[in-house]
């Protein structure tokens, strides 16, 4: 029985034990009731009545349908849960406790695992950046814009229509208008895109008036979850100007139903890119802990894999995020999310958006189930990663998956 008979290696192993929440198919009362689980291999460990059985204080944590109580208790209780389940997971002597908790993921429905409180997406591959300012400003002299080494470049999103993988996507439909179209044209858009990103989860919450500092980064940010950023290209084309991203975008975002912890990912960090401007001594990480994390982040389409974003290649960091959010005083809340930005790495098959694998419709991808531009109705986006754990193990992310369904 899981988890003690977990194959070698497994990226979900004990060493992972990433968050979610779901409720038993068919659960005997009828009620769906929901419970923070911890997933192992195929299999998700009822955590909240792991904790009520094996008399642990972390029950009012944990036997909830939410990780919000757990991701509001900040980063000590964060330790000492991870240690609690650690050790449940791993003492022969709660193996008996842990087996009978233990529900193979075939049998449960995984649930968005936090609420959504605020939505923040960014803009921090500079190779994402430098193409889409190739493609929408080719004459411009810089591909990037002035600001953009000086500052992550970010837009407030929609956080209610955050969704957890596996929802359907419906098409949007809006306002679109070609440079030589007379007059713009409402539907279904015609140019519907992805945007693989990771997505941070804040749990400790912050004053209005306190900046975080770099330095405050783990004290606040819980783990991260794979994200999609799915966006129109048409309808944001035609709105963006001058305010930024509007419905092109507020249509729907996946998320993972997996929150990897901060904690079990301390062998993928490494420094991010090598910084070409200086910084503005809130921003400087010169002094830090490295920012960065090795992801390794696959994209597949219909089950075919187009792209293999490196998250390692991100010029701002997850901190340097945190620390520019709410430099102006803006606050924290428990719940708060934020996407690093699509992440492409330098060559073509990094790519992390169809308007950059297909430079905007140009180069259609061949793939099995047939020509692709943008997404058609009935295709499958799906974003996997893993990361470099302790002795050579892999640490496995939370897929994010979404079906495309018509207007
Ligand atoms: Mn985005």
């Amino acid at each position: 029985m899981p988890p003690f008979d977990l194959p070698e290696g497994d990226p979900f192993g004990p060493h992972n034990l990433p968050y979610g929440v779901f409720s038993r198919h068919g659960s005997p009362d009828g009620s769906g009731h929901r419970s923070v689980g911890v997933r192992l291999g195929d299999h998700v460990l009822d955590a909240g009545a792991a904790a009520t059985a094996l008399g642990s204080p972390y029950a009012t944590l944990l036997a909830r349908p939410s990780l919000n109580p757990l991701l509001a208790a900040g980063r000590t209780a964060w330790s000492d849960v991870r240690r609690a389940l650690t050790a449940w997971v791993t003492v022969p002597a709660h193996r008996e406790t842990v087996a009978s908790l233990t529900h193979p993921l075939s049998e449960v429905t995984l649930h968005l695992p936090f609420e959504v409180a605020d939505y923040v997406d960014f803009y921090a591959s500079e190779n994402h950046a430098r193409n889409v300012g190739r493609i929408f400003r080719p004459d411009a002299e810089d591909s990037l814009t002035p600001n953009w080494k000086h500052l992550p470049i970010g837009y407030h999103g929609r956080a209610g229509t955050v969704v957890v993988s596996g929802t359907d996507v419906v098409r949007p439909s809006g306002q679109r208008k070609a440079p030589a179209d007379p007059a713009p044209v409402f539907g279904p858009s015609v140019r519907l895109d992805i945007e693989a990103e990771v997505g941070f989860v804040v749990g400790a919450p912050s004053a209005m008036g306190a900046p975080v500092p770099l330095a405050g980064f783990r004290d606040h940010v819980f783990g991260l979850c794979l994200l999609n950023d799915w966006s129109a290209r048409d309808l944001q084309a035609w709105e963006y100007v001058p305010l930024g991203p509007f419905l092109g975008k507020s249509f729907a975002t996946s998320v993972s139903a997996w929150v990897t912890p901060l904690d079990a990912l301390e062998d993928a960090r490494v420094a991010p890119p090598a910084r070409t401007h200086p910084l503005l001594p809130y921003l400087d990480d010169s002094a830090e802990e490295p920012g960065g994390y090795d992801l390794r982040i696959s994209v597949a389409v219909n089950g075919h894999v187009v792209s293999e974003p490196p998250f390692s290649t991100m010029y701002w960091t997850a901190a340097q995020q945190l620390a520019h959010m709410t430099v102006n005083g803006a606050s924290l809340r428990t719940g708060d999310l934020y996407g690093s930005g699509t992440v492409s790495g330098t060559s073509e098959r990094e790519r992390g958006s169809l308007l950059e694998l297909t430079w905007n419709g140009r180069d259609a991808l061949e793939l099995p189930s047939g020509k692709r531009t943008f997404l058609e109705d009935g295709d499958v986006v799906t974003l996997t990663a893993w990361a470099p754990g302790p002795g050579g193990t892999r640490v496995g992310l939370g897929e994010v998956s979404g079906r495309v369904v018509s207007a």
